[in-house]
């Protein structure tokens, strides 16, 4: 097939162009009929089924589950479109639409697709900026760009300019995980597929052990292979009905903790920044202090 990622989020970005959006929430509509489908909403598809798409009389149809979420079937609709707009075959078969195990490439391709038009970087980002970091301020983006929480938050995290990850488990393992560039350079990886950690706020609030939103983790909890120290926040939800937790966690100062150094009597000593980098950052008009954001 040879489409990966990044040339799917390319391709979504074309779309988008081509539509060129102003309004929040973005009007599905329009991408609809730029690729020249009628969204259709069904009543009677089945709970595990999300949408199809088929051609009839040289006439593009999208299908959406009437029984889903508004914002669910807005997601549909754009996942579709990638299928008709890239020329990937859907593999939904026995796929609960929900669930991020097991996903087929060309399926997940569609979501991150999907996503762009939701949630295009031009309209989204400068939003993600002004606002505090924090799951209210998703669920509030969320609202706003009628997108579910879930994908507002992965894709949050991608393009926030602070450290900040967000993180999906379901059942107890993690399945995706959301980096912004800062974490990404570090490089901060939080492997999926694992167990939840032991010793995060997500382990306990899957747990029914605490009801905490916010709590305070040591980065090596979460980070594989993590030798720069430090401490995240961290605030996470827990999802009953579908056994999914959502974590979201970032350094609350803004910065990544320097790389630390063992010299050769043992003392453990932090990566100094030099002098010269401090200005290069300041003359290139990112500028980071304390107190950037807002805080609650
Ligand atoms: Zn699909």
């Amino acid at each position: 097939m040879g489409m990966d990622e990044f040339q799917a989020v390319l391709k979504a970005r074309e779309l988008v162009r081509k539509v060129n959006p102003t309004a929040i929430p973005l009007p599905v509509e329009l991408y609809a009929k730029e690729v020249g489908a009628v969204i259709r909403p069904q009543a009677d598809m089945g709970p595990d089924e999300a949408g199809s798409c088929f051609e009839m009389n040289g006439k593009r149809f999208i299908c959406t589950n009437a029984n889903d979420r508004p914002e669910r079937q807005r997601f549909t609709v754009c996942h579709e479109i990638a299928h008709l707009w890239l020329g990937l075959p859907s593999q939904h078969e026995s796929l609960l639409w929900w669930s991020y195990a097991k996903r087929p490439l060309a399926e997940i391709l569609c979501d991150v697709f999907a996503a762009e038009l939701l949630l295009p970087y031009n309209l989204f980002q400068p939003e993600v900026e002004r606002a505090s970091i924090g799951l209210s301020s998703i669920d509030d983006l969320a609202e706003r760009f009628q997108a579910s929480v879930t994908a507002t938050g992965s894709r949050y995290a991608a393009v926030v300019s602070e450290p900040v990850a967000f993180v999906l488990s379901e059942q107890g393992k993690v399945r995706y995980a959301s980096r912004s560039k800062p974490l990404k350079d570090a490089p901060a990886w939080i492997p999926p597929r694992l167990d939840i950690p032991e010793g995060s706020l997500a382990k306990k609030v899957r747990a029914g052990t605490s009801f905490e939103s916010r709590d305070a983790v040591d980065a090596d909890v979460w980070f594989n292979d993590w030798e720069r120290g430090g401490t995240l926040l961290e605030e996470a939800r827990h999802l009953p009905q579908w056994d999914q937790t959502l974590s979201l966690l970032w350094f609350e100062n803004g910065e990544v903790p320097g790389r630390k150094f063992r010299d050769e009597r043992g003392a453990v000593y932090a990566e100094e920044e030099n002098e010269d980098d401090a200005l290069l950052k300041e003359l290139d008009g990112q500028l980071r202090w304390p107190g950037k954001r807002r805080r609650r």
